[in-house]
Formats: C-alpha cells, sequence, structure tokens
C-alpha cells in the first residue's frame, strides 16, 4: 500500500450530502444514513493537522458546493493551504453560485479542479458494495490483492468527521457500516508509512471493499448496486434497503491472472483515462 506521506492528494470530505445518487459511489452517498456537514472547527482542525505534508490538501464530498458554509471554508481553506496544493472535486452543484470564488481559489487545470457533473456516458463506477471477502476465499491471494489496491495507489486518505482514514473509501465505509471512526486528526497523523502502521483499518474495511477486486465498472446511471452476501447480511443488519443484484460467486482464476498480466486496469473505467 501506498505510504500516506507520499499520496500526491489528502482528501477533506466536508459533507456527505449529495444531489445525485450515483451507483457504486466511492462514497456509497446516496445510502449513507448517517449525513453530516463537518463544522468550520472541525474543518480548520483538519487543515492544521496537514501542516508539513507535501502534496495537495483536496476538499472533496458528497458534493462539496452542498456545504452551507462553503464560502467560509473556502475562506479558511486559503488560509492554511497555497494556490499549487490546492485541489477541489465537484458534480457542479452550485457551480453558478460559487463560480466567481471557486476560481479565483483554485487553478482551473484538471490537477487541482476535478469537475464532474456524472451526466456523460461511458464513464464506469468499480463495484465497491462487492466484498472481497466474499469472492476470493485464499487469503493470502485475497491479501495480496488488497496489498496492491489500485485505489489506495492511486488515490487518497482522508479526513471526515470521524477521524482520519488511511483509504477515502474505507472513510466513507466507516460512516456507512457504523465503523468505530478513523485515527485522531492530530498533526502528522499523515506520517504513517508502513503497511503495519494502518493495519488495524486495513483489516477493518478493506475485506468488505471490492475496491482491489478485479471486476468489471458499471454504469453509474443504473438504479441498483451490485452486492455481495455479506454486504447483503450487513445492510439488513443495520437497516438499509437498497435495490441490488446479488453476486454469489467467487472470482475466476482468470480474473486474478489478469491482474498480473497487467489487463485489469480499474482507471480504464473513465472514458477518457
Ligand atoms: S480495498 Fe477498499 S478500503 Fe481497502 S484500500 Fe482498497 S479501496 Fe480502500
Amino acid at each position: 500500500m501506498k505510504p500516506l506521506d507520499l499520496m500526491t492528494t489528502i482528501q477533506i470530505e466536508i459533507t456527505n450530502h449529495c444531489n445525485l445518487h450515483c451507483c457504486a459511489c466511492t462514497r456509497a452517498a446516496g445510502l449513507q444514513r448517517h449525513k453530516y456537514f463537518m463544522t468550520l472547527d472541525q474543518f480548520e482542525t483538519a487543515l492544521i493537522s496537514m501542516e508539513g505534508f507535501k502534496g495537495k490538501v483536496g476538499i472533496m464530498g458528497g458534493e462539496p458546493t452542498l456545504h452551507p458554509d462553503f464560502l467560509d471554508i473556502l475562506q479558511i481553506y486559503r488560509d492554511y493551504i497555497p494556490l499549487e496544493r490546492r485541489g477541489l472535486w465537484t458534480n457542479m452543484a452550485k457551480w453558478k453560485e460559487y463560480e466567481g470564488t471557486i476560481l479565483s481559489t483554485f487553478l482551473q487545470d484538471r490537477d487541482h479542479m476535478l469537475k464532474n457533473d456524472h451526466t456523460g456516458e461511458g464513464n464506469l463506477h468499480h463495484p465497491m458494495l462487492m466484498a472481497i471477502k466474499d469472492m476470493v476465499q485464499d487469503p493470502v491471494m485475497r491479501w495480496r490483492l488488497i496489498e496492491n489496491c489500485p485505489y489506495q495507489n492511486r488515490w487518497s486518505a482522508s479526513i471526515n468527521p470521524k477521524g482520519a482514514f488511511f483509504c477515502e473509501v474505507a472513510a466513507a465505509s466507516d460512516i456507512l457500516f457504523d465503523g468505530p471512526g478513523g485515527w485522531d486528526i492530530e498533526p502528522g497523523w499523515w506520517k504513517k508509512r508502513h503497511g503495519f502502521e494502518f493495519k488495524d483499518q486495513a483489516d477493518r474495511y478493506c475485506e468488505m471493499c471490492g475496491g482491489a477486486l478485479p471486476v468489471a465498472g458499471v454504469d453509474p446511471h443504473q438504479d441498483y448496486e451490485l452486492i455481495t452476501p455479506s454486504i447483503k447480511e450487513k445492510f439488513e443488519e443495520i437497516g438499509i434497503t437498497l435495490d441490488y443484484e446479488l453476486i454469489d460467486r467467487e472470482i475466476t482464476s482468470q480474473e486474478i491472472e489478469a491482474v498480473y498480466r497487467g489487463e485489469f486496469r480499474p482507471l480504464k473505467h473513465r472514458k477518457e483515462e
């Protein structure tokens, strides 16, 4: 897994509210029962904790522009994070309302402002609600895949009101599945470099996640989720109802071999990549 201090971006997730309800959302935004808006104090604490981090400190959600104090968030953000280390991930829900301030706060290239209104055809979402523990019975193979998870390797650690997490998908899972929360948001929490330093979180979230599974992406516009038996059981236990297709099979050796032949390229789920 990627050392956290070498990540290109660590996200501060200021809300998990979203105006969309995409299938296979990495934040399971349409399924979350515990909705939040990060307080300004929580946001500032998160920024202070990132002092010394060399990469970008991003603002993400949910849909961040839905935060009722979005302008105050940006004002505090500008005080702590220099222009070249800022990033915004938005579906542009309130673009017209905030356009001027957004454009003066962020650089406008794709590395610093990712605008995705999710209306386009052809982009796919990885089915994160297919638990790898249901589909890869061999624990050695399962953890070999998890340790090479393409999402933790290419994406971000993150902070939400429940703490700091080694992976942004894990952060959302903690809220979705009523987890115990992340690490304390204290200066330097992101200096964890070695797998054993985030093993507590990986053990808790990765087995229930599909991020490391070499499976095809799904259309974000479809109106049902792909889930596996343990996720179905978990949703029943915590009272989440949803439309779903149950995937009750093991991964094939051909699918696993595709990873090692370099044929499984999950970032190809995005048509423009
Ligand atoms: S398996 Fe899921 S929770 Fe674990 S690192 Fe990958 S995306 Fe994150």
